[in-house]
C-alpha cells in the first residue's frame, strides 16, 4: 500500500467529509453512502476487498479515522489543495515538505 498510494480526489474528501459532519463536506449520492457505511462497518476481510473496489474513498475514510489532522486533511483536498498527505515513512502526522517528507525525515537528511 505505501507503494501505491490511492488519490482522494475533491469530490471523495468531500462525501467523507459530510459523513464525519464536517465542515467543507457534500452529501454523496445513495451508492456512495452505503459504499462508506460498507467500509465503516466491514471486517478485516471485507475491508480489504472494499479498499482494492473503492481505494480513494477507503483512504479517505482511514484518514478521517485514524489520523488526529485526518479531518483538516480532507479539507485541504476538498478545498482544491493536493499537497502531500503522508511521508514515505509512513508518518501521516505532518507536517510535510514540497517532497512529502515529514519533519523527522527531513531532519535526518540534513
Ligand atoms: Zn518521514
Amino acid at each position: 500500500m505505501a507503494t501505491d498510494t490511492p488519490t482522494i480526489t475533491a469530490d471523495t474528501a468531500r462525501h467523507v467529509l459530510w459523513g464525519y459532519g464536517s465542515e467543507g463536506g457534500a452529501e454523496p449520492g445513495t451508492f456512495t453512502k452505503h459504499v462508506m457505511a460498507a467500509i465503516s462497518s466491514a471486517d478485516v476481510a471485507n475491508r480489504a476487498i472494499l479498499s482494492r473496489a473503492y481505494p480513494g474513498l477507503y483512504m479517505a475514510i482511514q484518514i478521517a479515522r485514524s489520523d488526529p489532522d485526518g479531518i483538516a486533511k480532507l479539507q485541504r483536498i476538498a478545498a482544491g489543495q493536493t499537497g502531500p498527505l503522508s511521508c514515505h515513512c509512513g508518518d501521516f502526522a505532518g507536517p510535510f515538505d514540497l517532497q512529502g517528507r515529514c519533519e523527522t525525515c527531513v531532519e535526518a537528511a540534513a
